[in-house]
């Protein structure tokens, strides 16, 4: 008798939980006159997938999905290839709708996605934005005229910033979006550590400004032969620290989208913490590491790093995976002597200079490509050895290059005044002498003359370098005569790009 009231209990307890279960729906549509709305000439669009941050559907043959939703749930269409969402006036697009139970209009009314038809080339570039990091309009001018203006009449056809796109106030978020903007491109945006709400109580509410403004922080788009995978990877813990994580929602979205994206298609996931460092990385390795075609990235680290995930790391996949630690924006969070124009030279602690990364997608490959800011494309190293170089001394002086972009699979060779002899140079971990020069200057930036903080006027003092993973070294060959001479370096990366640089030294 007590079991079955026990049992009816539980009855009761599950049926008032099923049956209270909202839902809503709506019609992923064909907005033939761009005007947002699902006029009653326009079609639904078959077989387009719409998710709540976990359940993904496709749409029926009406384009009608239906979706359930708790209190608060961020309703999502993933954008497929050769079509496009609206974007706000920042170019952000509005792909999301973001359903509040409280809002008695929200939950009554259908939720109807636009798309319209745009054309997508199967090669293409998109630019990657390591952290924006601003900490004041001063720094937003930073970013404007450091990258934005030189990205301005780019042929990539989408942006990503990668997180931290500002520094402890998401006030600033719009001021930044604004500028950006003026690319002309869509912009997508990822969540980082440092652009939480810093009232926020727990870690759903840490992202309300952000999704206020760019739509959920855990989303998907489609462009070509390539799924992008953006997520919120900042997990707030009770005492208010993070961690790198992917909740049980993010990976069940995973595993919902990728039963409909073909094995073809190359799988690229966004995030701000690299893949690494989350506690439970394994979890969607094991979603992605049947597939031939997978590639991620991240900002936060403030060095580039060409990581090659093996089975040491957790990954299943027959071949390693590759994931990028991007060049930030910020570079060493704007800190380094002013130049001429007032800007910081913000180079990172692993010596490259700051910058962001243009990737160029063709079907299901990409192939990456450094970009320092105001610097020309071709500025991909710097080359140390000194100026003057006694004869007794060349095979004992050490020539140092920083290849900024280089990884275990780049190849590095130099030569001396002619091209005929190219030798091997090794790759080692070593502080870049340049941005430990510059660190030694920090002590005088940090005095005051007259009362006035030399910061204030040259630039906020450097951080301690840290050992690059991307330099390579070797000594000179005996046989150099007395003179003026020239050392070429010459780096072939992991997508067969070759760039090349060279440096004149004396030998008295
Ligand atoms: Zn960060």
């Amino acid at each position: 008798m007590k079991l079955r009231l026990i049992c009816l209990y539980f009855f009761i307890c599950l049926s008032s939980s099923v049956f209270s279960q909202d839902f809503v729906s709506g019609i992923v549509f064909l907005d033939g006159n761009s005007n947002g709305t699902f006029d009653a000439a326009e079609k639904g669009i078959k077989g387009i997938c719409v998710s709540n941050g976990a359940e993904v559907i496709q749409t029926n043959s009406d384009g009608k999905w239906t979706l359930p939703v708790g209190n608060e749930t961020n309703l999502f269409v993933v954008k497929p290839a050769n079509y496009a969402v609206p974007l706000n006036s920042d170019k952000i697009p509005q792909h999301f709708f973001l359903y509040k139970k409280s809002d008695s209009v929200a939950s009554t009314t259908s939720v109807n996605f636009p798309l319209v038809k745009s054309e997508e080339p199967k090669k293409f570039s998109a630019l990657f934005f390591g952290d924006t990091q601003t900490r004041g309009l001063k720094e937003v001018n930073y970013i404007n005229h450091d990258v934005v203006e030189e990205c301005i009449g780019t042929n990539a056809i989408f942006g990503v910033s990668l997180g931290d796109i500002t520094a402890d106030g998401p006030a600033l978020f719009n001021e930044i979006n604004h500028g950006i903007a003026q690319i002309g491109i869509p912009w997508y945006n990822t969540f980082g550590n440092h652009d939480f709400d810093r009232e926020a109580k727990n870690t759903d509410e840490k992202d309300a400004t952000f999704k206020r403004i760019y739509g959920p922080s855990t989303y998907a788009f489609e462009y070509g032969q390539v799924v992008f995978i953006d997520f919120n990877n900042i997990y707030f813990k009770p005492d208010g620290k993070y961690i790198p994580h992917f909740t049980d929602s993010q990976i069940s979205f995973v595993k919902n989208y990728l039963e409909f994206v073909p094995k073809n298609k190359l799988v690229v996931l966004i995030m701000h913490a690299p893949i690494v460092m989350c506690d439970n990385k394994e979890q969607i390795f094991d979603l992605i590491s049947d597939r031939k075609y997978t590639f991620s990235i991240s900002g936060h680290a403030h060095e580039q790093l060409n990581l090659f995930v093996d089975k040491k790391m957790g990954w299943k996949g027959t071949e390693t995976h590759h994931h990028l630690v991007n060049a930030t924006v910020c570079g060493s969070w704007w800190c380094g002597l002013n130049d001429e124009l007032g800007i910081p030279h913000a180079t990172m602690n692993d010596g490259a200079p700051n910058g962001y990364s243009v990737i160029t997608f063709d079907g299901a490959n990409y192939s990456v490509r450094f970009k320092a800011a105001r610097r020309p494309e071709n500025y991909q190293m710097n080359i140390y050895l000194p100026e003057e170089i006694k004869i007794s001394e060349l095979d004992t002086t050490k020539i140092l290059v920083n290849v900024f972009a280089g990884s275990a699979r780049s190849k590095v060779e130099m030569c001396i005044d002619n091209f005929n002899v190219w030798r091997p140079l090794q790759q080692v971990k070593a502080i870049d002498p340049e941005i430990l020069r510059m660190h030694k200057l920090s002590s005088l930036l940090q005095k005051s003359v007259d009362g006035q903080s030399l910061e204030d006027s040259f630039g906020y003092s450097m951080d301690s370098p840290s050992k690059s993973d991307h330099m390579w070294q070797t000594t000179l060959p005996k046989e150099i005569a007395s003179g003026t001479h020239t050392v070429t370096v010459k780096t072939t990366d992991m997508f067969g790009q070759v760039f090349q640089a060279s440096r004149v030294f004396r030998i008295p």
